[in-house]
Protein backbone atom coordinates (compact mmCIF):
# COMPACT_ATOMS: atom_id res chain seq x y z
CA UNK A 1 0.00 0.00 0.00
CA UNK A 2 1.06 3.77 -0.58
CA UNK A 3 2.15 5.22 2.31
CA UNK A 4 -0.33 7.86 3.46
CA UNK A 5 0.14 11.63 1.94
CA UNK A 6 0.95 14.19 4.41
CA UNK A 7 -1.98 16.07 5.46
CA UNK A 8 0.21 19.30 5.12
CA UNK A 9 2.21 20.50 2.29
CA UNK A 10 5.72 20.90 2.42
CA UNK A 11 6.22 24.71 3.91
CA UNK A 12 9.73 25.90 3.31
CA UNK A 13 11.62 26.33 6.51
CA UNK A 14 11.93 30.45 7.54
CA UNK A 15 15.11 31.45 9.18
CA UNK A 16 15.57 29.69 12.83
CA UNK A 17 15.35 32.99 14.19
CA UNK A 18 11.95 34.03 13.33
CA UNK A 19 10.40 30.98 13.83
CA UNK A 20 7.04 31.70 16.21
CA UNK A 21 6.83 35.54 15.55
CA UNK A 22 4.14 37.56 15.21
CA UNK A 23 4.17 40.70 12.69
CA UNK A 24 4.44 44.13 14.62
CA UNK A 25 1.71 46.16 15.39
CA UNK A 26 -0.68 47.76 17.33
CA UNK A 27 -4.57 46.37 16.96
CA UNK A 28 -6.36 48.58 14.37
CA UNK A 29 -9.67 49.23 15.75
CA UNK A 30 -12.77 50.76 14.93
CA UNK A 31 -13.56 52.85 17.41
CA UNK A 32 -14.20 56.66 17.80
CA UNK A 33 -10.97 57.76 19.97
CA UNK A 34 -8.42 56.02 18.53
CA UNK A 35 -5.45 57.68 21.06
CA UNK A 36 -2.74 54.18 20.42
CA UNK A 37 -0.68 55.18 17.79
CA UNK A 38 0.83 59.15 18.37
CA UNK A 39 -1.40 59.52 15.13
CA UNK A 40 -2.42 63.33 14.01
CA UNK A 41 -6.18 63.37 15.00
CA UNK A 42 -6.38 66.24 11.90
CA UNK A 43 -7.23 64.91 8.66
CA UNK A 44 -6.45 67.57 5.46
CA UNK A 45 -8.64 70.67 4.82
CA UNK A 46 -10.65 69.93 1.82
CA UNK A 47 -8.03 72.78 0.40
CA UNK A 48 -5.12 70.79 1.12
CA UNK A 49 -7.39 67.32 -0.06
CA UNK A 50 -7.95 68.80 -3.12
CA UNK A 51 -4.18 69.85 -3.83
CA UNK A 52 -2.95 66.48 -3.03
CA UNK A 53 -5.37 64.71 -5.22
CA UNK A 54 -4.33 66.99 -8.24
CA UNK A 55 -0.60 66.67 -7.45
CA UNK A 56 -1.31 62.36 -7.52
CA UNK A 57 -3.22 63.37 -10.98
CA UNK A 58 -0.69 64.63 -12.50
CA UNK A 59 2.06 62.18 -11.68
CA UNK A 60 -0.39 59.46 -13.21
CA UNK A 61 -0.04 60.15 -16.88
CA UNK A 62 3.72 59.14 -15.78
CA UNK A 63 3.64 55.91 -14.36
CA UNK A 64 4.71 54.14 -16.84
CA UNK A 65 7.99 55.17 -16.53
CA UNK A 66 10.16 54.49 -12.68
CA UNK A 67 10.31 57.80 -10.19
CA UNK A 68 12.89 60.29 -9.88
CA UNK A 69 14.94 57.65 -7.67
CA UNK A 70 17.43 60.94 -6.52
CA UNK A 71 13.99 62.85 -5.86
CA UNK A 72 16.44 66.21 -4.89
CA UNK A 73 13.53 68.77 -5.31
CA UNK A 74 11.96 67.11 -2.46
CA UNK A 75 15.50 66.65 -0.65
CA UNK A 76 15.36 70.37 -1.43
CA UNK A 77 11.96 71.36 0.12
CA UNK A 78 12.50 69.06 3.19
CA UNK A 79 16.14 70.92 4.13
CA UNK A 80 13.94 74.60 3.31
CA UNK A 81 11.96 73.25 6.00
CA UNK A 82 13.96 71.96 8.41
CA UNK A 83 15.85 75.50 8.30
CA UNK A 84 12.64 77.66 9.10
CA UNK A 85 11.91 74.93 12.04
CA UNK A 86 15.14 74.58 13.78
CA UNK A 87 16.42 77.72 12.67
CA UNK A 88 19.48 75.69 10.88
CA UNK A 89 21.11 76.73 8.06
CA UNK A 90 19.00 75.21 5.38
CA UNK A 91 21.05 71.69 4.77
CA UNK A 92 22.64 70.92 1.09
CA UNK A 93 20.08 68.50 -0.76
CA UNK A 94 23.06 65.94 -0.20
CA UNK A 95 22.63 65.47 3.30
CA UNK A 96 18.88 64.76 3.00
CA UNK A 97 17.48 61.36 2.56
CA UNK A 98 13.86 59.97 2.43
CA UNK A 99 11.93 57.03 2.47
CA UNK A 100 8.58 55.29 3.27
CA UNK A 101 8.50 56.67 6.95
CA UNK A 102 11.62 56.70 9.16
CA UNK A 103 10.88 53.06 9.78
CA UNK A 104 12.87 52.59 6.69
CA UNK A 105 15.02 55.04 7.32
CA UNK A 106 16.23 53.44 10.58
CA UNK A 107 16.32 50.32 8.41
CA UNK A 108 18.74 51.29 5.71
CA UNK A 109 20.69 52.60 8.46
CA UNK A 110 21.04 49.24 10.51
CA UNK A 111 21.31 47.60 6.92
CA UNK A 112 24.18 50.34 5.80
CA UNK A 113 26.14 50.64 9.14
CA UNK A 114 24.88 47.40 11.39
CA UNK A 115 25.33 43.97 10.22
CA UNK A 116 26.95 41.03 11.30
CA UNK A 117 29.17 41.16 14.07
CA UNK A 118 28.23 44.78 14.90
CA UNK A 119 25.93 46.14 17.60
CA UNK A 120 23.40 48.77 18.22
CA UNK A 121 22.65 49.92 21.31
CA UNK A 122 19.74 51.72 22.68
CA UNK A 123 18.12 52.77 26.08
CA UNK A 124 14.81 51.34 27.35
CA UNK A 125 11.66 52.07 27.56
CA UNK A 126 12.28 52.70 23.61
CA UNK A 127 10.48 52.92 20.57
CA UNK A 128 9.06 48.73 20.46
CA UNK A 129 10.21 48.55 16.93
CA UNK A 130 14.04 49.43 17.55
CA UNK A 131 14.79 45.71 18.39
CA UNK A 132 13.37 44.51 14.78
CA UNK A 133 15.56 46.52 13.05
CA UNK A 134 18.11 45.04 14.40
CA UNK A 135 16.15 41.08 14.17
CA UNK A 136 16.09 42.26 10.00
CA UNK A 137 19.73 42.90 9.54
CA UNK A 138 21.79 40.49 11.55
CA UNK A 139 22.83 43.58 14.09
CA UNK A 140 23.51 42.53 17.44
CA UNK A 141 21.19 44.40 20.27
CA UNK A 142 21.97 45.44 23.28
CA UNK A 143 20.58 48.18 25.63
CA UNK A 144 20.85 49.99 28.98
CA UNK A 145 18.55 51.80 31.19
CA UNK A 146 16.88 55.31 31.06
CA UNK A 147 17.11 57.11 33.96
CA UNK A 148 13.63 56.89 36.99
CA UNK A 149 10.28 57.59 36.38
CA UNK A 150 8.70 60.02 36.20
CA UNK A 151 11.46 62.04 33.99
CA UNK A 152 13.20 58.34 32.40
CA UNK A 153 15.79 61.20 31.45
CA UNK A 154 19.19 59.77 30.29
CA UNK A 155 22.57 61.96 31.28
CA UNK A 156 26.08 61.94 29.17
CA UNK A 157 27.50 60.07 31.50
CA UNK A 158 25.39 57.29 31.34
CA UNK A 159 25.53 56.33 27.25
CA UNK A 160 29.14 57.12 27.86
CA UNK A 161 29.45 54.01 30.06
CA UNK A 162 26.68 52.18 27.94
CA UNK A 163 29.21 52.67 24.57
CA UNK A 164 32.51 52.26 26.28
CA UNK A 165 31.01 48.81 27.57
CA UNK A 166 29.43 47.78 24.18
CA UNK A 167 31.29 49.60 21.96
CA UNK A 168 27.82 49.67 19.84
CA UNK A 169 28.27 50.76 15.67
CA UNK A 170 25.14 52.53 16.06
CA UNK A 171 23.91 54.10 19.23
CA UNK A 172 19.90 54.62 18.75
CA UNK A 173 18.23 57.65 20.87
CA UNK A 174 15.27 59.17 20.60
CA UNK A 175 14.31 62.96 21.14
CA UNK A 176 10.85 63.01 22.58
CA UNK A 177 11.38 59.30 23.47
CA UNK A 178 8.74 57.07 22.72
CA UNK A 179 7.07 55.61 24.65
CA UNK A 180 8.20 58.25 27.81
CA UNK A 181 7.81 61.38 25.74
CA UNK A 182 11.33 62.73 27.08
CA UNK A 183 13.56 65.21 25.25
CA UNK A 184 17.06 64.67 25.12
CA UNK A 185 19.29 67.45 26.16
CA UNK A 186 21.91 68.73 23.86
CA UNK A 187 24.86 67.27 25.74
CA UNK A 188 23.94 64.14 26.15
CA UNK A 189 24.02 63.81 22.04
CA UNK A 190 27.43 65.39 21.87
CA UNK A 191 28.87 62.97 24.52
CA UNK A 192 27.54 60.20 22.38
CA UNK A 193 28.74 61.63 19.22
CA UNK A 194 32.07 61.84 21.15
CA UNK A 195 32.56 58.58 22.10
CA UNK A 196 30.96 56.72 19.04
CA UNK A 197 33.59 58.61 16.96
CA UNK A 198 36.73 57.07 19.07
CA UNK A 199 35.59 54.03 16.76
CA UNK A 200 34.18 55.22 14.07
CA UNK A 201 30.38 54.48 15.45
CA UNK A 202 27.35 56.10 13.94
CA UNK A 203 25.28 57.79 16.49
CA UNK A 204 21.32 58.23 15.23
CA UNK A 205 18.60 60.73 16.54
CA UNK A 206 15.53 59.63 15.93
CA UNK A 207 13.52 63.25 16.39
CA UNK A 208 9.76 61.92 14.71
CA UNK A 209 7.80 63.89 17.13
CA UNK A 210 10.81 66.97 16.97
CA UNK A 211 8.40 69.14 15.91
CA UNK A 212 5.84 68.80 19.01
CA UNK A 213 9.19 69.29 21.57
CA UNK A 214 8.44 72.64 24.22
CA UNK A 215 9.85 76.24 23.27
CA UNK A 216 13.48 76.29 24.63
CA UNK A 217 14.03 72.81 23.82
CA UNK A 218 16.72 72.44 21.01
CA UNK A 219 16.60 69.93 18.07
CA UNK A 220 19.66 67.74 17.58
CA UNK A 221 19.91 69.11 13.84
CA UNK A 222 22.13 72.05 15.52
CA UNK A 223 24.90 69.58 15.99
CA UNK A 224 25.44 68.33 12.77
CA UNK A 225 28.20 70.63 11.95
CA UNK A 226 30.14 69.86 14.52
CA UNK A 227 29.63 65.93 14.14
CA UNK A 228 30.51 63.86 11.28
CA UNK A 229 28.91 60.71 12.54
CA UNK A 230 25.38 61.93 13.48
CA UNK A 231 22.51 61.44 11.55
CA UNK A 232 18.87 62.97 12.64
CA UNK A 233 15.34 61.35 11.41
CA UNK A 234 12.43 62.93 11.14
CA UNK A 235 9.14 62.15 9.77
CA UNK A 236 5.89 63.59 7.84
CA UNK A 237 4.12 61.00 9.92
CA UNK A 238 3.31 63.05 13.03
CA UNK A 239 3.43 66.95 12.56
CA UNK A 240 2.41 66.95 9.20
CA UNK A 241 -0.50 64.41 9.43
CA UNK A 242 0.72 62.37 7.02
CA UNK A 243 1.00 58.76 8.45
CA UNK A 244 -0.94 57.39 6.06
CA UNK A 245 1.55 58.59 2.88
CA UNK A 246 4.73 56.68 4.41
CA UNK A 247 7.46 59.75 4.33
CA UNK A 248 10.55 59.97 6.77
CA UNK A 249 14.16 61.43 6.33
CA UNK A 250 17.53 61.76 7.84
CA UNK A 251 20.01 64.43 7.52
CA UNK A 252 23.66 63.55 7.80
CA UNK A 253 27.07 64.33 6.44
CA UNK A 254 26.86 63.92 2.49
CA UNK A 255 29.19 60.72 2.98
CA UNK A 256 26.43 59.00 5.33
CA UNK A 257 23.58 59.72 2.47
CA UNK A 258 25.60 57.76 -0.19
CA UNK A 259 26.28 55.15 2.04
CA UNK A 260 22.55 55.03 2.68
CA UNK A 261 21.79 55.26 -1.15
CA UNK A 262 23.90 51.89 -2.16
CA UNK A 263 21.97 50.09 0.16
CA UNK A 264 18.42 51.30 -0.75
CA UNK A 265 16.50 49.53 -3.16
CA UNK A 266 16.16 51.67 -6.57
CA UNK A 267 13.25 53.84 -6.96
CA UNK A 268 11.97 52.77 -3.71
CA UNK A 269 10.06 56.37 -3.06
CA UNK A 270 6.82 56.12 -5.48
CA UNK A 271 6.19 59.30 -7.68
CA UNK A 272 2.87 59.45 -6.23
CA UNK A 273 4.81 59.94 -2.38
CA UNK A 274 7.33 62.40 -4.01
CA UNK A 275 4.31 64.44 -5.01
CA UNK A 276 2.39 64.05 -1.97
CA UNK A 277 5.04 65.18 0.61
CA UNK A 278 6.28 67.93 -1.80
CA UNK A 279 2.23 69.23 -1.55
CA UNK A 280 2.41 68.47 2.19
CA UNK A 281 5.42 70.38 2.40
CA UNK A 282 3.81 73.31 0.44
CA UNK A 283 0.84 73.72 3.47
CA UNK A 284 3.38 73.56 6.17
CA UNK A 285 1.65 76.84 7.40
CA UNK A 286 -1.37 75.15 7.59
CA UNK A 287 -0.30 72.34 9.02
CA UNK A 288 2.16 73.27 11.60
CA UNK A 289 -0.62 75.29 12.88
CA UNK A 290 -2.06 72.47 13.65
CA UNK A 291 0.81 71.22 16.08
CA UNK A 292 0.66 74.06 18.34
CA UNK A 293 -3.03 73.07 19.35
CA UNK A 294 -1.83 69.71 19.87
CA UNK A 295 1.45 71.19 22.25
CA UNK A 296 -1.06 73.39 23.99
CA UNK A 297 -4.09 70.38 24.34
CA UNK A 298 -1.11 68.02 25.21
CA UNK A 299 0.26 70.42 28.38
CA UNK A 300 -3.60 70.85 29.43
CA UNK A 301 -4.09 66.88 29.53
CA UNK A 302 -0.77 66.59 30.95
CA UNK A 303 -2.34 69.53 34.00
CA UNK A 304 -5.36 66.91 34.29
CA UNK A 305 -3.95 63.82 34.94
CA UNK A 306 -1.43 65.38 37.45
CA UNK A 307 -4.58 66.83 38.96
CA UNK A 308 -6.28 63.05 39.30
CA UNK A 309 -2.76 62.26 41.17
CA UNK A 310 -1.44 60.50 38.36
CA UNK A 311 2.31 60.49 38.26
CA UNK A 312 2.94 62.05 34.79
CA UNK A 313 6.44 61.62 32.51
CA UNK A 314 6.89 65.22 31.03
CA UNK A 315 6.30 64.95 27.34
CA UNK A 316 7.70 66.82 24.55
CA UNK A 317 5.71 64.81 21.80
CA UNK A 318 2.16 64.50 20.82
CA UNK A 319 1.66 61.78 23.77
CA UNK A 320 1.19 61.43 26.88
CA UNK A 321 3.03 58.61 29.48
CA UNK A 322 0.64 58.11 32.92
CA UNK A 323 0.76 55.62 35.90
CA UNK A 324 -2.22 54.25 36.19
CA UNK A 325 -3.85 53.63 39.66
CA UNK A 326 -5.33 50.02 38.67
CA UNK A 327 -3.85 47.06 36.64
CA UNK A 328 -3.29 48.80 33.75
CA UNK A 329 -4.59 45.93 31.21
CA UNK A 330 -8.14 46.62 33.08
CA UNK A 331 -8.15 50.10 32.61
CA UNK A 332 -7.06 49.90 28.71
CA UNK A 333 -9.87 47.11 28.38
CA UNK A 334 -12.58 49.54 30.28
CA UNK A 335 -11.23 52.64 28.07
CA UNK A 336 -11.88 50.70 24.92
CA UNK A 337 -15.50 49.73 26.13
CA UNK A 338 -16.13 53.37 26.10
CA UNK A 339 -14.78 53.87 22.64
CA UNK A 340 -11.53 55.26 23.55
CA UNK A 341 -8.35 53.38 22.37
CA UNK A 342 -4.67 54.08 24.06
CA UNK A 343 -1.62 52.01 24.32
CA UNK A 344 -0.33 49.30 26.84
CA UNK A 345 3.38 50.09 26.87
CA UNK A 346 6.05 51.55 28.90
CA UNK A 347 6.77 50.24 32.11
CA UNK A 348 3.52 48.47 33.87
CA UNK A 349 1.29 50.27 35.35
CA UNK A 350 2.01 52.87 33.16
CA UNK A 351 -0.69 53.93 30.05
CA UNK A 352 0.26 56.18 27.03
CA UNK A 353 -2.65 58.31 25.60
CA UNK A 354 -1.91 60.00 22.24
CA UNK A 355 -3.33 63.25 21.96
CA UNK A 356 -6.24 63.83 20.37
CA UNK A 357 -8.69 66.80 19.03
CA UNK A 358 -10.07 68.69 22.11
CA UNK A 359 -12.99 66.51 21.27
CA UNK A 360 -11.31 63.09 21.80
CA UNK A 361 -9.23 64.36 24.59
CA UNK A 362 -12.88 65.24 26.28
CA UNK A 363 -13.42 61.46 25.76
CA UNK A 364 -10.53 60.24 27.20
CA UNK A 365 -10.86 62.61 30.34
CA UNK A 366 -14.33 61.34 30.98
CA UNK A 367 -14.18 57.60 29.79
CA UNK A 368 -10.95 57.88 32.37
CA UNK A 369 -12.80 59.25 35.47
CA UNK A 370 -15.32 55.67 34.91
CA UNK A 371 -12.39 53.37 34.06
CA UNK A 372 -9.51 54.49 36.78
CA UNK A 373 -11.02 56.20 39.18
CA UNK A 374 -8.91 58.65 41.67
CA UNK A 375 -8.39 57.73 45.03
CA UNK A 376 -10.02 60.08 47.43
CA UNK A 377 -8.16 58.75 49.87
CA UNK A 378 -5.57 56.82 49.40
CA UNK A 379 -5.31 53.75 51.93
CA UNK A 380 -1.76 52.82 53.42
CA UNK A 381 0.01 51.18 50.84
CA UNK A 382 0.10 47.71 52.85
CA UNK A 383 -4.09 47.66 52.48
CA UNK A 384 -3.76 48.33 49.01
CA UNK A 385 -4.82 45.84 46.35
CA UNK A 386 -2.00 43.79 44.79
CA UNK A 387 -1.77 45.87 40.93
CA UNK A 388 -1.09 48.89 43.58
CA UNK A 389 1.51 48.12 45.54
CA UNK A 390 4.69 49.74 44.69
CA UNK A 391 6.11 46.13 43.97
CA UNK A 392 4.21 46.79 40.31
CA UNK A 393 6.29 50.01 39.69
N1 LIG B 1 10.30 56.56 15.56
C1 LIG B 1 9.47 56.62 16.60
C2 LIG B 1 10.04 56.99 17.94
C3 LIG B 1 8.12 56.34 16.46
O1 LIG B 1 7.32 56.38 17.51
C4 LIG B 1 7.62 56.00 15.18
C5 LIG B 1 6.17 55.68 14.90
N2 LIG B 1 5.31 55.58 15.89
C6 LIG B 1 8.51 55.95 14.12
C7 LIG B 1 9.85 56.23 14.35
C8 LIG B 1 8.10 55.54 12.74
O2 LIG B 1 7.27 56.42 12.14
P1 LIG B 1 7.07 56.46 10.56
O3 LIG B 1 7.63 55.19 9.98
O4 LIG B 1 5.61 56.58 10.37
O5 LIG B 1 7.84 57.64 10.09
Amino acid sequence: MDPMPDPAPALPAPRDDLAGLEPYGAPQLDVPHLLNVNENPFPPSAALAADLGRAVSATAAQLHRYPDREFLALRRDLAAFLAEESGIEAPAPEQVWAANGSNEIMQQLFQAYGGPGRTALSFTPHYSMYPEYARDTFTGWVTAERGPAPDFALAPDAVTAAIAEHRPAIVLLTSPNNPTGTALSLDVVRAAATAQAAHRGLVVVDEAYGEFRRDGVPSALTLLPEHANLAVSRTMSKAFALAGARLGYLVADPAIVDTVRIVRLPYHLSAATQAVARTALAHRAELLGQVELLRSERDALAAHLAARGHEVAPSDANFILFRAFDDRHAVWERLLERGVLIREVGPAPWLRVSVGTPEDNAAFRDALDIADPALADPAPAGSRPASEKDSDR
